[in-house]
């Protein structure tokens, strides 16, 4: 018996050696693409976040545990340059491999709101290339720009030792889910897609688009900003005119700010566009939650 036990010891061993340890160690930048990665990729690999719970991919400076991060990961999934340039400059002095959302074809880029207050002194988002308009980094918020990036898993499937045809049908499985997601979302809002919603700074740009949402010119361009008192008073006055009823607001925002301008019949509704309040969920969980806010707010 006894031989028998250590016999089936020595089996499971190995087994559990593949445990936490063993695994490939996949790092998302920000905590929606490790969403993403959890949910296709589920317990085939360790997925971690590059961003602390503080940070949001517009911050710029990073501790000696993050760098530590990026020179351990076997895989880094990031959104790319343009987006993330902080962690651009840290990721040149490494040599791990790397998937970037902008190096992928089809995905949909769009462009910031242009603030009028944003000609002047003020430049958010950190765009040195002035060529073109400054790039909205928040495209995790399409569901169409994750699909593309799931889709680019299973060519990294060697990389990370996992079988390309396990990857490729997990991926074909969340594509499936999410396109069903994604018309039930449709149908959730479509009553209130016509009414307009305002936001401190410019996060929900792609999300809105996905779904027919009538976003106006957000407060300012960053969080960082409150609006002069000549923009404020305009605000003011267009959140009447409009019958703007919503105001989206983010973790970041200023809520004081906020109070001021939403008064009467409008609502201020709190969501994190990282979703860094939801645990450890996948993706879908973050787009019911954003559904859900926009449902409450508008
Ligand atoms: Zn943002």
């Amino acid at each position: 018996m006894r031989t028998l036990l250590v016999f089936v010891l020595l089996l499971i061993s190995p087994l559990s050696a593949l445990g936490a340890e063993a695994r490939p160690r996949v790092l998302a930048s920000i905590e929606p693409l490790a969403m993403l990665l959890r949910e296709v990729l589920g317990e085939t690999v360790t997925v971690d976040t590059f961003l602390l719970p503080s940070q949001t991919p517009h911050d710029s400076s990073f501790t000696p545990s993050q760098a530590r991060k990026v020179q351990q990961a076997d895989l880094i999934v990031w959104l790319g340059e343009d987006a993330e340039p902080s962690l651009a400059k840290l990721m040149a002095r490494t040599q791990g491999d790397e998937l970037a959302m902008l190096s992928l074809e089809g995905i949909y880029q769009r462009e910031m709101v242009a603030m009028e207050e944003d000609h002047g002194e003020h430049h958010d988002h950190n765009h040195e290339d002035h060529n073109h308009g400054p790039l909205d980094p928040h495209l995790w918020l399409s569901p169409d720009n994750m699909l593309q990036l799931a889709r680019a898993l299973p060519a990294q499937a060697d990389k990370l030792g996992l079988a390309r045809e396990t990857v490729s049908h997990a991926v074909s499985q969340f594509a499936a889910r999410l396109v069903a997601q994604r018309q039930a979302i449709q149908a959730q809002l479509a009553p209130v897609s016509e009414r307009p919603y305002i936001s401190h700074h410019d996060a929900w740009g792609y999300f809105a688009e996905s779904f027919d949402l009538q976003q106006v010119t957000p407060i300012s361009a960053s969080t960082e900003l409150s609006p002069g008192s000549r923009r404020f008073i305009a605000l003011v006055k267009q959140i009447e005119q409009q019958g703007i009823r919503c105001v989206m607001a983010e973790p970041e925002s200023r809520r004081a700010l906020l109070e001021r301008l939403c008064t009467g019949q409008c609502r201020i509704v709190e969501t994190d566009p990282l979703g860094r309040d939801l645990g450890k969920v996948g993706y879908s969980a973050l787009l019911d939650n954003l559904a859900n806010s926009f449902a409450r707010c508008l």
